[in-house]
């Protein structure tokens, strides 16, 4: 399985800083934000699944685009996983006809360019080949999940948009496979009272959740920093984060499991 990284930033500015986006192997999106639009057209058409982590815009914002794009170029729907409260998002205020069409009826009822699939409560979704995706806790300011990406060889979790949420943590402590866990810091120390209310990690808080896991020997990748607050996030985690070697993701990365 292979995890590639198209975007993991708080927001844009230039070639290298997107939103978040993941590629898994060339068929599964987990997020869909500005990351999505490094990839070609044929590559964008080869994605038959998408997952969702919340409605929130940085992680939806190239799935209209994504949708009228390849609609004509593929013989089935894209099939788009989330929560009931983030399909009705979509619904009302994305693909309401007009934002955005419908294109959950379009071309036609029968065969349309887009699927809406609610994901299975605590369930994974099996992906075949081995893999699978499954919803993982998270505490945000919408109804919101993190992700567990697994194939026969290991597994990858995905905090999503979330601020402290044991119950994430909770369900990485037993997992005898987990490889790397992603996890958000999206503000720092300065904007912490913004971050408290929009339910976003600071590298205090994030290292306060670290303290309280007992698997120190996983990976563990910061995600989502805002692009103009870089710099002090970096150099406030590298305080805060020695006893858990936190590593930054970038554009392009590749995780492999
Ligand atoms: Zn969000
Ligand atoms: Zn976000």
């Amino acid at each position: 399985m292979k995890l590639r990284v198209l975007g993991c930033h708080g927001g844009i500015g230039g070639h290298e800083v997107h939103t978040t986006a993941f590629l898994l192997d060339e068929d599964v999106l987990i997020d869909a934000g500005t990351g999505v639009t490094t990839l070609g057209v044929e590559a964008l058409a080869r994605i038959d699944e998408v997952f969702l982590t919340h409605a929130h815009l940085d992680h939806i914002a190239a799935l209209p685009l994504l949708v009228d794009t390849v609609g004509d170029r593929r013989t089935r729907p894209l099939r788009v996983h989330a929560l009931p409260a983030t399909l009705d998002a979509l619904r009302q205020h994305i693909f309401n006809g007009i934002i955005w069409p419908n294109f959950s009826r379009i071309p036609t009822c029968d065969s349309p360019y887009l699927q809406l699939v609610p994901l299975p409560t605590g369930a994974a979704v099996d992906l075949g080949e081995g893999r699978s995706v499954q919803p993982l806790p998270a505490c945000h300011t919408v109804p919101a999940v993190g992700y567990l990406m697994r194939s026969a060889r290991g597994s990858v979790a995905f905090s999503g948009d979330t601020g402290a949420c044991p119950a994430f943590w909770d369900a990485l402590t037993a997992l005898d496979d987990l490889h790397a866990i992603i996890v958000e810091c999206a503000l720092p120390e300065q904007s912490a009272s913004l971050a408290q209310a929009a339910g976003h990690f600071t590298p205090r808080t994030l290292a306060g959740a670290m303290r309280a896991f007992p698997r120190r020997d996983i990976p563990l990748y910061i995600t989502h920093m805002k692009p103009g607050q870089m710099t002090a996030i970096v150099e406030e985690i590298d305080a805060m984060g020695r006893a858990f070697s936190p590593r930054f993701l970038h554009s392009g990365q590749l995780i492999e499991i």
